[in-house]
């Protein structure tokens, strides 16, 4: 007990007063240990402590949340250390049930923090709302007298959100857009709002079901669907890395060679929408655990994210990798990403506002700067291993502890059989069957030994 105590004073001291996140060595600990070294970083209450580790939302809320609530779900809930995003450290909270992605992110965090450096930029947090105008006898002249009431409109939708307004936000544009469709043409208008640190879909929603009427009495037509549009367009983040190629060596591969064939990986996803489709998987693999602990709409940011990528008619990957003239290895990426820090389900549930706070964010900006940042790391770390010593060794290093739990161990025993496994490299479902039967009839007989 002595010793836990001396060794969590001893680990303390290495982050400097809550204001590092590179806590070395994170990962080697117990869960309950690694809750008393967040205190550092932010001081977290015991009650806070003991509602990450067991329960943040109760049924009672659950039942308030959602219709036919018959209880609350799970997922592992972890945090990614080490990171330095704009010259400044973040511990990222993380809830997910895929092994390796926390670890990932650790792992290239901390190797652009000693060898290179990671910068994000939000844009504003404009979002918009479309409102379908058909049987719209002239389109063009529809259009005419839309846009020639735009501050009578303008004001209307603000009315329906003094709050936003007075924050510096609320709606900001009218745009009237006339498209082909297969019943014919349609005037589209699009209410653009700045958000601030909502998410911002309800706040757009109300806006566009308000003016529709209105709308629809100018142009002389019916309004039919009035609905944010999930390809925020408006709402970007631009991502960039840069680390120095010689930290890329690997498997065999000099610095020089992971460097080129990252980029050659790049390359691929470039040109094949089947790969695409996976590398930008990766993205979302660093970014998707994020929204949910977060308690945002990764649903809302997927749909925005994939049909962002798709925006020149065909498939692209979402980052891009080369080298610059020096020679060092980047990685950018640009994605729309709508994200709230207040609004929907933030408000609300416990644990989101815990890690909220844990992260240390103060904007829908901020936050949407770090996920992007996540995704690219998440991406780089997924390329690299992929063009060095491939995805299977590590990833299935972690994912045996999930096969020997799914083949029935249990405990330390779970960790054996996972052990094992990783060892031979055989990472089998009928092989943990197999290493499970065996050592638990070895520690049988050695328990018959004992009592004799
Ligand atoms: P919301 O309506 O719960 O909260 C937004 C409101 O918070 C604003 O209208 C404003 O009055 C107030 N507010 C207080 N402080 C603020 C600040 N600093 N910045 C901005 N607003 C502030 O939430 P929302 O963000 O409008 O909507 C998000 C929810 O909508 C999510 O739960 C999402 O799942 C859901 N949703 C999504 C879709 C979609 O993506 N297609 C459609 C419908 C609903």
């Amino acid at each position: 007990m002595e010793n836990e105590a001396k060794k969590l004073t001893d680990l303390k001291k290495v982050s400097l007063n809550g204001k590092s996140s590179r806590f070395p060595g994170f990962y080697k600990h117990d869960l309950s240990f690694r809750l008393d070294l967040l205190e550092q970083w932010y001081p977290l209450t015991t009650k806070e402590k003991w509602m990450l580790k067991r329960e943040t939302l109760t049924p009672e809320l659950a039942d308030v949340m959602v219709e036919n609530a018959i209880g609350v779900f799970s997922l592992p809930l972890g945090v990614a250390v080490n990171l330095k995003l704009n010259d400044r450290d973040y511990i990222v909270p993380m809830a997910v049930e895929e092994s390796s992605v926390i670890a990932a992110l650790s792992n290239s965090a901390r190797l652009i923090r000693d060898h290179g450096k990671i910068t994000a930029e939000a844009t504003e947090p404009i979002m918009f709302s479309q409102v379908q105008l058909v049987d719209v006898k002239n389109p063009q002249k529809a259009k005419k007298r839309i846009l020639a009431k735009k501050e009578d409109l303008l004001r209307v939708a603000n009315e329906q959100d003094p709050v936003l307004v007075e924050l510096g936000g609320g709606a900001k544009d009218i745009e009237v857009r006339i498209i082909d469709s297969l019943s014919g043409p349609m005037v589209i208008v699009h209410i653009i709002v700045d958000c601030r640190d909502a998410m911002g879909a309800n706040v757009v929603n109300t806006m566009a079901e308000t003016l529709a009427p209105i709308l629809a009495e100018l142009a002389e037509g019916d309004a039919i669907c009035k609905i944010v549009s999930n390809l925020s367009d408006r709402r970007m983040v631009h991502v960039r890395m840069e680390v120095a190629v010689e930290a890329l060596a690997r498997a065999g591969f000099s610095g020089e060679e992971a460097a080129n064939r990252i980029v050659k990986a790049y390359h691929f996803a470039e040109a094949d929408p089947y790969r695409a489709a996976t590398h930008n998987k990766g993205i979302m693999n660093g970014i998707d655990p994020i929204l949910i602990a977060t308690g945002n709409d990764w649903r809302a940011c997927e749909a925005g994210a994939h049909a962002y990528a798709a925006r020149s008619g065909k498939y692209k990957p979402l980052s891009r990798f080369y080298r610059d003239d020096s020679g060092k290895l980047i990685g950018e990426m640009d994605i729309p990403l709508a994200l709230g820090i207040v609004g929907g389900v933030t408000s609300i549930h416990p644990g989101v506002k815990i890690l909220l706070k844990l992260m240390k964010v103060n904007s829908s900006k901020q936050l949407a700067e770090l996920a992007a940042a996540a995704g690219l790391l998440q991406n780089f770390t997924a390329v690299w291993t992929l063009a060095t010593e491939g995805i299977q060794k590590g990833h299935m290093t972690l994912h045996a502890r999930n096969v020997a739990v799914f083949a029935g161990a249990i405990g330390e025993m779970a960790i054996k059989v996972a052990n094992q496994m990783a060892h031979e490299g055989r990472v089998r479902y009928d092989r943990a069957k197999q290493i499970l039967k065996s050592l638990l009839i070895r520690e049988k007989e050695e328990q018959e030994h004992q009592k004799k």
